[in-house]
């Protein structure tokens, strides 16, 4: 497909309005060939001019990942930090964001690294109390969790393909506020091929500013229209339950949890401790060489110490009951004393308790 012609830009704005909805926005969101963090860099270099002060908050790898990038670019940056597990506590940010003035606060919505949500209403009502940028890296959050951008204020929300997306790696995106877009034209941006500026006014023509991954694009049309065939809310809601069930299964095999408070534990990824003397790698081997199922280990100090289920995108309850299975039996190999049996019934009934209630999940829609 020709990238200039009339056929793309059909499918592009196909695109970018199934996107606004999946991050609860009408205002534009720039798809990059790049994958997550790119993204994530386009924001910040193009959002925080050197010198400004960023406050990002340390929940994990990703975010530490966005105070990173923010000092390449010559940000003055204060971390938050949070221990392993945990959510900002919201007095806290609170009180960091009032002591000093602060350009911008950068977060990843979804730590994939702990599985931690973060209390998004909380952090946002900081940021608009204390008039900071709000920088969100929502890369595992986006089309399975709600992030309702608009009712949230939030100014420049990343995403990306790989993950409850569906698709392979390859696009990411940044959905701009008004105030964001403003904030793009006052500041310059030291890069070029990530120069917001020219993929905003590309958009505006049905095009981006360079040669696009056009099978990529390709596929994420696909990808939006299965999420819009079966509806938004329900796709949310069946990420809520799946994490619900994992949870479960993962308590009735007798297993700690990282995020221990349910509030903040994340929808698409699931990030439980390993029991002691045991080393999560082997049991992320056995796993991937018994079962033929992909589980992840623990990143940074969490090496070892933890493993991670993801359950985001076409995950039914069918997909999580079978690495819930092949934990439990490889642990128990390994010599915990485990029953896998109770583990998939605990995750199945959760899961159907959990999309029969109509308890108040609220998507926002
Ligand atoms: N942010 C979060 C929350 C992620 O989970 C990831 C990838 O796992 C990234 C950023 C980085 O994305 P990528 O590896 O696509 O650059």
């Amino acid at each position: 497909m020709y990238h200039r012609g009339p056929e793309f830009a059909e499918l592009l704005a196909e695109c970018q309005i199934r996107l606004q909805a999946c991050f609860g926005t009408t205002d534009p969101v720039l798809t990059l060939s790049a994958s997550g963090t790119g993204a994530v860099e386009a924001a910040i270099a193009n959002l925080v001019a050197p010198g400004e002060r960023l406050l990002a908050i340390k929940t994990g790898k990703f975010g530490r990942r966005i105070g990173d990038i923010a000092q390449c670019y010559g940000a003055e940056v204060t971390w938050l930090d949070c221990p392993p597990g945990d959510a900002a506590d919201p007095h806290l940010l609170q009180r960091a964001l009032s002591e000093s003035r602060f350009d911008a606060l950068g977060f990843a919505y979804n730590e994939t690294s702990t599985g931690v949500a973060q209390d998004l209403a909380a952090i946002a009502a900081a940021a608009v109390e204390n008039r900071v940028l709000t920088i969100v890296d929502a890369v595992s959050a986006i089309g399975g969790i709600p992030i309702n951008m608009e009712a949230n204020a939030l100014d420049a929300v990343v995403g990306g393909s790989q993950k409850a997306l569906m698709l392979p790696p390859g696009l990411s995106f940044v959905a701009l506020s008004p105030r964001a877009q403003l904030k793009l034209q006052q500041t310059t941006c030291p890069g070029y091929y990530f120069d917001l500026s020219r993929a905003l006014d590309a958009l505006r023509k049905g095009q981006t500013p360079y040669t696009p991954a056009v099978n990529l694009f390709s596929g994420l049309r696909e990808a939006l229209r299965i999420i819009h065939r079966e509806g938004l809310a329900e796709v949310f809601r069946r990420h809520h339950c799946l994490g619900v069930a994992c949870r479960a299964a993962m308590t009735a095999a007798g297993l700690a949890l990282l995020a221990t408070d349910e509030r903040c534990a994340s929808a698409t990824v699931t990030a439980v401790r390993m029991p002691e003397d045991l080393d999560s790698s082997e049991l992320v081997r056995r796993v991937r060489e018994r079962d033929n199922i992909l589980i992840a280990g623990g990143q940074d100090d969490l090496k070892g110490r933890i493993f991670r289920i993801g359950h985001l995108g076409t995950c039914g309850i069918d997909n999580l009951a079978a690495p819930v299975a092949a934990v439990a039996d490889n642990l128990a190999e390994m010599g915990c004393d485990i029953d896998a049996a109770s583990a998939v019934t605990a995750a199945r009934d959760a899961f159907q308790t959990c999309q029969e209630s109509s308890d108040a999940y609220d998507t926002g829609l």
